[in-house]
């Protein structure tokens, strides 16, 4: 679906409750996680939605409003009255094709340098990408990098904190190109790290092994180091897949499994059938 197609007409004003950058000041990415009170006692969501922010203009060629889709990566605290939603963003900048100039992404940027108290017009919750099963001894098989790690974070707060637990073998991978840079797993930001005694969780990252020189993310070498346990997995009629991030990801994952799964038609074949069991469910932008 493309965002020109999104219904928004269902504006809610949020105030900015806190902004924190969760990726060292040295760090080239700058994520941040971003708690907004949304002014609706009725708004609510779904673990693996999105929500529309817009931007105010006036923007170029007469564009009003300019809308970015971020995943809600959990409730933060609240007041008692106005529901709370954590964002996490990534400052994002893209070089012109043209002239070749870097330029600010809009939304994000315009994200990112919001304070305390700021006021920002939310559209939505969209998409329902991800539904978590109801049966509690399923695997979850759960693949993200960058921001794709936004749902798996609410997913995973649901999951311990909400519904009390998971009895199935409940899986992360996660990814940036330096340790420093991995959202909710750095000395900036640890929350992950609260579920790590959960008997039922285990998270395994993947780095870039040279970093300077752009090597993406070896998603690769994560998940052939427990190949056994994901080939398990995924033959079992239990698992269930999710995969959230940028469109890298796909290729990432793809040369990562279809080595698990033997040739890349028996991954194919292996991918389509979950697919149409409803067991896998991709977010990728
Ligand atoms: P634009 O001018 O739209 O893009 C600038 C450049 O940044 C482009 O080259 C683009 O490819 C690149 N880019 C876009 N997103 C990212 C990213 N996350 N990491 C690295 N490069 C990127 N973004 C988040 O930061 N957090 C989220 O949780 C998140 N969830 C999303 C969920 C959905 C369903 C979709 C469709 C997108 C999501 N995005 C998320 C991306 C977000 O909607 C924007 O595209 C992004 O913030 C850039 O918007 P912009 O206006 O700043 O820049």
């Amino acid at each position: 679906m493309r965002l020109n197609d999104y219904d928004t007409t269902n504006k809610m004003s949020a105030s900015v409750v806190s902004s924190t950058r969760i990726t060292p000041e040295d760090s080239k990415t700058e994520l941040r996680h971003i708690d907004l009170a949304v002014d609706s006692i009725d708004f609510s969501y779904e673990v693996g939605q999105s929500i529309g922010v817009l931007v105010p203009g006036p923007h170029e060629f007469g564009v009003k409003e300019y809308m970015r889709l971020y995943s809600i990566a959990g409730s933060g605290e609240d007041d008692g009255i106005n529901p709370v939603i954590s964002l996490c963003v990534k400052r994002c900048f893209y070089i012109d094709d043209f002239n070749g100039e870097r330029y600010e992404g809009k939304a994000s940027n315009y994200l990112c340098d919001l304070k305390e108290g700021d006021e920002v017009t939310l559209v939505g919750p969209y998409n329902l990408a991800f539904t978590l099963p109801k049966e509690k001894d399923a695997n979850l098989l759960m693949i993200g990098l960058g921001t794709g790690i936004a749902p798996f974070r609410a997913f995973i707060k649901h999951i311990y904190n909400e519904l009390g637990g998971w009895e199935g073998d409940v899986r992360l991978y996660h990814g940036a190109m330096r340790g420093i840079e991995l959202a909710y797993m750095n000395d900036q930001n640890a929350d992950l790290e609260y579920y790590y005694d959960q008997e039922t969780f285990k998270a395994f990252q993947a780095l870039s092994p040279r970093a300077h020189f752009d090597v993406p993310v070896d998603l690769e070498g994560a998940i052939a180091q427990n190949a056994d346990e994901v080939w398990t997995m995924l033959q079992d009629p239990k698992t269930y897949v999710y995969v959230a991030g940028l469109k890298q990801i796909r290729e990432l994952l793809d040369g990562a499994l279809v080595k698990i799964v033997g040739s890349p038609e028996a991954y194919e074949q292996q991918r389509a059938k979950m697919i149409d069991e409803g067991r896998w469910a991709e977010l990728i932008y």
